[in-house]
């Protein structure tokens, strides 16, 4: 097998491989800035492992990896309220399936496009790899946006949708969850049409409601794992979450449930928001008001604005795209938990949250730091979880899901609690030891990536040329 990358035509032959596989990356994906973005820092941490394994080279595994083993798009038609046809566009990326059944959420959200969805579904395979469980990685989702839509709505849509992705998932071919605009409500609509499409009832979406195979934690997972990695961050420093001011951005699952527990972990949450605007409670989002918020968010889907009208010490302020920075990240903290959405901290808002000594970025969002950002937290040296290695407590509870509905067991909320937190200290030593490992001690960057990448590539290499 020769070595020498295939560029497409009018790629730049530079002699550094991991560029000329970059620049072959962005000729045959262009418009896909994401992906462009998620594929380059992984390649950049991979320069040190390519050094000491030339097979993974010689088999042509980046290439390879970069390039989803199937990408599905599809029509999904649906009735409004109002008997209007209306179109959205539905797709599932099935990015590697080297370690495990395909892996990974469904989001819908208007921003939806290929792009994203393949950064996302890169991201998966070596989150789910830093997990130990057995799952490959995967990514959907549409352009439907559930917002101000009714139930109804949102379950012919749901119906539409799964009308068309049944026949390319299962329980062990692939096995998507929530995401951004997936919940309890769409997973329940979802899982209710596959079920009646293919006459089976198994564990073909994980995210499901209790009494039909969900697991206890699974909504709290990300959220809860989020916060446990952090906690492992603050050791290697002998600190704690004691005490800390902390800021959330989102208010949906993954900020909801590392705000409870923050609070669990003695540390004062001060900050939650929407795509309209953040809220800043000086005096600490208290046990009490995170009540107010899940059946604000969750019962009656409502703005975060409203806090302050019910917590009148709170302040709101509201998005203003015409900035180049988001003004959530100037509140005074120690730590910040990004937990909204991909790019949401900008270079600037990295100098701001420096400048202000916060000492701990814990990434429950996927990609929430745009490369410069994440190179400024890397250069301060503060402690900076990487979300494939901080978030991935949500798909390893999905994991413990799948591993439930097969066994046909349910287990207890400690069991699982108890399993979330092992797991999530197992990443962080995974990652800190290979960080170490590769000459980068400290660089939980490179750790998660190369830890992430080793286990895939080697199941690559041993499955031949699929
Ligand atoms: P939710 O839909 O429950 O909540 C998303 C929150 O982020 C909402 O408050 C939403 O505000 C806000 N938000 C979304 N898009 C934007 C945007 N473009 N600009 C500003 N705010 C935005 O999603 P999750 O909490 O599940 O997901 C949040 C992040 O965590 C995502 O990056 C997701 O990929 C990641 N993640 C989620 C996991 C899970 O288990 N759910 C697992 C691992 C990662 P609004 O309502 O106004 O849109």
């Amino acid at each position: 097998m020769g070595s020498k990358t295939v560029s497409p035509p009018g790629t730049k032959v530079t002699g550094d491989y991991i560029e000329e596989v970059m620049l072959s990356v962005k000729a045959k994906n262009s418009s896909e800035p994401e992906f462009h973005q998620a594929v380059q820092e992984v390649l950049e941490s991979l320069r040190l492992v390519l050094a000491k394994h030339p097979e993974y080279r010689e088999a042509r595994i980046l290439e390879r990896v970069v390039e989803p083993e199937r990408v599905i798009m599809f029509r999904v038609p649906w009735f409004d309220d109002q008997g209007k046809v209306q179109v959205n566009r539905g797709f599932r990326i099935e990015m590697n399936s080297a370690i495990g059944p395909y892996k990974g959420g469904l989001r819908f959200h208007p921003s939806v496009n290929l792009g994203i969805l393949k950064f996302l579904a890169f991201e998966q395979v070596f989150k789910n790899s830093l997990t130990t469980l057995s799952m490959g990685g995967g990514k959907g989702g549409s352009d439907f946006d559930p917002k101000g839509k009714s139930d109804n709505e949102v379950m012919r849509f749901c119906q539409s949708f799964m009308t068309e992705l049944w026949r390319h998932i299962g329980p062990d071919t692939d096995v998507p969850a929530g995401d951004i605009g997936v919940g309890g409500r769409e997973i329940g609509f979802l899982f209710g049409q596959y079920k009646r499409l293919a006459n089976e009832f198994s564990g073909v979406l994980t995210g499901k409601g209790l009494g039909w195979g969900g697991s206890l934690i699974r909504p709290e997972a990300t959220g809860y794992g989020c916060v446990y990695f952090a906690a492992e961050m603050l050791k290697t420093r002998k600190e704690s979450l004691e005490g800390k001011r902390c800021l959330v951005s989102g208010s949906g699952n993954v900020a909801q449930y590392t705000v409870e527990k923050l609070l669990d972990l003695g540390a004062k949450p001060v900050t939650l928001s929407d795509s309209s605007g953040f809220i800043y409670d000086p005096e600490g989002i208290s046990r009490e008001k995170l009540g107010w918020v899940l059946e604000w968010k969750n019962v009656k889907r409502g703005r975060i604005s409203a806090y302050t009208k019910q917590f009148r010490k709170a302040v709101f302020t509201a998005t203003d795209l015409a900035k180049d920075s988001n003004p959530l990240w100037s509140v005074e903290a120690d730590c910040a938990f990004p937990s909204a959405t991909q790019n949401e901290i900008n270079a600037q808002d990295a100098k701001t949250l420096i400048k202000n000594g916060v000492k701990l970025v814990a990434e429950g969002a996927n990609m929430p730091s745009t490369l410069s950002a994440t190179k400024m937290f890397l250069d301060a040296k503060i402690l900076y979880g990487p979300a494939k290695a901080a978030n991935a407590g949500g798909v390893a509870t999905s994991g413990l899901e799948m591993a439930q509905n097969s066994a046909r067991l349910s287990w207890t909320r400690e069991e699982v609690d108890d399993r979330l937190h092992k797991i999530m200290t197992a990443i962080h030593d995974t990652c800190y030891v290979t960080a170490e490992r590769y000459g980068t001690a400290g660089n939980l960057v490179n750790g998660a990536n190369i830890g992430g990448f080793l286990k895939v590539a080697n199941a690559m290499l041993d499955q031949g040329l699929v």
